[in-house]
């Protein structure tokens, strides 16, 4: 036992070597950047529409946040993508955006949950989970902020805690339509993360987590749209 937890101190305790991350080829490093930088524009578009339908105050600032999390997402991933491939010789700029890659993971989850929480009923207790996610990513900002790439494992575990908690409140609610679609998102998301961890494992590992990435969030974006804002027909009556 006393082996045990000597040996888990000095695994909390040994930080990540500077140079132990995978080296990506020219090839992959192209990937990284494409997959997310397409999507730049879709995401911008898709923002905009559901401000456009919005009915009412809550659900323009829910289509403001969940927004803002979609769009910055891909245009941080993007940029730090492109600084890693074009810039890896300023390694304090190439660090900064990897942090900030990483602290938008959080702050993304977070705002795909935004509309299922702040636009369907919840109980008296599930309601507390619309400020308690943020709190959720505050934390994974901070700690990414103090211990980026330091424990792995624990900086895993955050992002499927984060990912997986908020969906036991969403599985509460009265109106379960969508939810099924929410599921779907959760699932690729979960497959993805196959590829998030096989870095100089599998050729392209981090451009297939991409799409997975861009897959699942297109999942989450069609079950916000259809669900919580308007129905194609309505658009069509309103044109
Ligand atoms: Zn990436």
């Amino acid at each position: 036992m006393r082996r045990l937890q000597e040996r888990f101190r000095r695994f909390m305790n040994h930080p990540a070597p500077a140079n132990s991350r995978y080296k990506p080829t020219c090839y992959e490093h192209a990937a990284n950047c494409y997959t997310h930088a397409f999507l730049i524009v879709p995401a911008i578009v898709g923002s905009a529409l559901l401000h456009r339908l919005s009915d009412d105050r809550w659900e323009k600032i829910t289509a403001w946040i969940y927004g803002m999390g979609l769009c910055a997402l891909f245009i941080v991933s993007t940029v730090f993508h492109i600084v890693s491939w074009k810039k890896s010789h300023l390694r304090t700029m190439e660090h900064c955006f990897h942090m900030c890659d990483r602290m938008m993971i959080y702050v993304f989850i977070a705002a795909s949950y935004a509309p299922w929480l702040n636009l369907r009923e919840l109980g008296p207790l599930a309601s507390h989970m619309r400020w308690f996610i943020w709190l959720m990513a505050a934390g994974g900002t901070v700690y990414v902020f103090l211990y980026h790439e330091k424990y792995k494992i624990v900086e895993l575990f955050f992002y499927l805690a984060m990912g997986f908690s908020p969906a036991l409140v969403v599985t509460s609610m009265s109106n379960t339509e969508g939810l099924e679609e929410v599921a779907w998102g959760g699932l690729i998301y979960c497959l993805g993360v196959v590829f998030f961890k096989s870095d100089g494992v599998i050729p392209f590992a981090h451009a297939i987590w991409h799409v997975f990435v861009a897959t699942a969030a297109a999942v989450h974006y069609y079950a916000i749209w259809k669900y919580l804002y308007r129905s194609p027909a309505d658009i069509i009556r309103h044109l």
